[in-house]
């Protein structure tokens, strides 16, 4: 058997570190989105395996949080060597899983995660876990067992967002990866075995959201909440926490505007906005779905728009050519054909794709790469999180009108302001709320704090704030 069958095959949880098969008979099936077939099933967990992972992970806590710093970093490193060597396989269980395209899941998927573990070892090995404020010792102890829940788009990248972060700082953990992607998820598990992590430091449940999600977040041994998902599912979160008063976190949903200012070079703002927009097929949260641009470029940016969006290669993610892989499921798929069918209704002008099948692909969830153009704020498509290889073009008179409508949505992720004038970019930037903001191009730094504002969530991932979100400040004075 392939080393990746295996990975399919084994339909348990790691809890203890080692595979636990559930005492239920309910699973999830995973479906490969490119061929819509089933590569293999995991046990549904419920309170009983959560609880069980949990236990494991208090049980853990007491020797990982009393390691010395050194000595969890290194294992962190370890991890890294191991997700190198192993990169191939999880890159392929990615594609399989997710239907990201070969060319990105390898460096994006897959080596980004590894590039932000790396972040996070270098960020603790400074981190003042201890410090002096006044007369009094601060102490930035660990917060305790964490619930990590994440979601299926990039399923490694967003656990790598938490999970190394909350071992560095000397907690435990359990993952509910989404019942979407869990293998990515189980094969990390296997590999911090293989780095030496010790039983119990890491557990995996697998299940859906409302049963084996909130039995995480409720559960009294654990200490802090970290999700990443829906913005819908993250107010239920939110919620069952704040009525237990449990720490949590809150990655959500996004909106982002490219705004073009007039001076800006348009053509490489587009280029860049269209890939930065298209990314994982679309599926991403900090997605520049929006492009704002001036009334007077407004047909030039269109062009260019559709001209990239079409010719976008549209197929099979094992092809190495391949831009745009299927989406995720086929409720997904039928939901960004309903935005751009809504989009159409409401006014909104087909550039580019649209809400037919793909020709020449009759498997598949695949959706034309497509460009809106003419959009206004109030329309549905203008306001909502699509979630595929959808852009909508938005015109604007000045740069005050510019600044109101990239702040017209309840969210705030991420987004980018161009012109050729620097300083310029920067005020309107400022007055963009969002949290996170690129100027004339487009970067992804881990070792700067990462999150949204409004409806995107609550605290910040990643940097020395991110460490900060799995420790609790304890205030020692000696009064003399
Ligand atoms: P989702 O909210 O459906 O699921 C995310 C995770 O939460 C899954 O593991 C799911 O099983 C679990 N879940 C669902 N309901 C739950 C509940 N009631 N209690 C506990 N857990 C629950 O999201 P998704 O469809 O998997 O992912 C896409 C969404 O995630 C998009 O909205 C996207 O913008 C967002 N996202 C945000 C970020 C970020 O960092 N801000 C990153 C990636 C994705």
């Amino acid at each position: 058997m392939r080393e990746v069958d295996e990975v399919f095959a084994q339909g348990a949880h790691w809890i203890q570190g080692s595979w636990r098969r559930a005492r239920t008979t309910a699973v999830f099936e995973v479906e490969d989105p490119s061929t819509e077939e089933v590569i293999g099933e995991v046990p549904a967990g419920g309170p009983e395996e959560v609880g069980r992972a949990v236990e494991a992970a208090a049980a853990a806590l007491p020797g990982w949080r009393a390691t010395p710093l050194e000595e969890r970093l290194e294992l962190l490193a370890r991890l890294c060597d191991v997700l190198e060597d192993d990169s191939e396989v999880l890159s392929e269980i990615i594609t399989a899983e997710v239907g990201a395209p070969r060319a990105i899941a390898g460096p994006a998927h897959v080596g980004l995660a590894i590039g932000i573990v790396r972040s996070f070892i270098d960020v603790a090995a400074k981190f003042p876990f201890e410090e002096q404020a006044g007369r009094s010792l601060l102490r930035h102890v660990p917060v305790g067992v964490v619930g990590c829940i994440t979601p299926w788009n990039l399923p490694l990248i967003l656990i790598s967002q938490k999970v190394p972060g909350a071992l560095a700082a000397g907690c435990t953990v359990v993952l509910k990866p989404s019942e979407l992607t869990p293998f990515s998820a189980l094969r990390l598990a296997e590999c911090s075995a293989e780095a030496g992590l010790p039983p119990g430091v890491l557990n995996v449940v697998t299940g859906d959201g409302p049963t084996s999600g909130e039995a995480v977040v409720v559960h009294p041994d654990v200490a802090k909440v970290s999700f990443t998902g829906s913005t819908r599912a993250g107010r239920r979160v939110g919620a069952l926490a704040g009525g237990l008063i449990k720490r949590v976190s809150l990655e959500l949903g996004g909106k982002s505007a490219n705004v073009i200012l007039p001076d800006a070079d348009l053509e490489r703002a587009i280029r860049t906005g269209v890939h930065q927009a298209t990314f994982n097929s679309g599926q991403s949260c900090i997605a520049w779905s929006r492009i704002l641009v001036s009334r007077d470029h407004e047909r030039d940016a269109v062009e260019i728009a559709a001209e990239l969006m079409a010719s976008m290669r549209v197929g099979d993610p094992r092809d190495p050519a391949t831009e745009i892989g299927p989406l995720v499921s086929s409720p997904a798929r039928d939901r960004v054909r309903d935005f751009i069918e809504s989009g159409i209704r409401e006014g909104a002008i087909l550039a580019a794709g649209g809400p037919d099948p793909v020709a020449g692909l009759s498997r598949g969830y695949y959706v034309r790469p497509t460009v809106l153009a003419g959009v206004s704020p109030e329309m549905e498509v203008a306001r909502h999180e699509i979630f595929g290889p959808v852009i909508c073009v938005m015109p604007y008179s000045d740069e005050d009108e510019a600044v109101r409508i990239a702040n017209a949505t309840d969210y705030g992720l991420h987004g980018a302001v161009w012109s050729s004038d620097e300083e310029r970019a920067l005020r309107v930037a400022h007055r963009i709320s969002s949290g996170m903001l690129n100027i004339n191009g487009y970067d992804f730094d881990p070792y700067a704090p990462f999150g949204g504002v409004k409806q995107s969530g609550l605290g910040r991932e990643l940097g020395a704030e991110g460490l900060a979100a799995f420790t609790e400040t304890k205030v020692v004075q000696v009064c003399r």
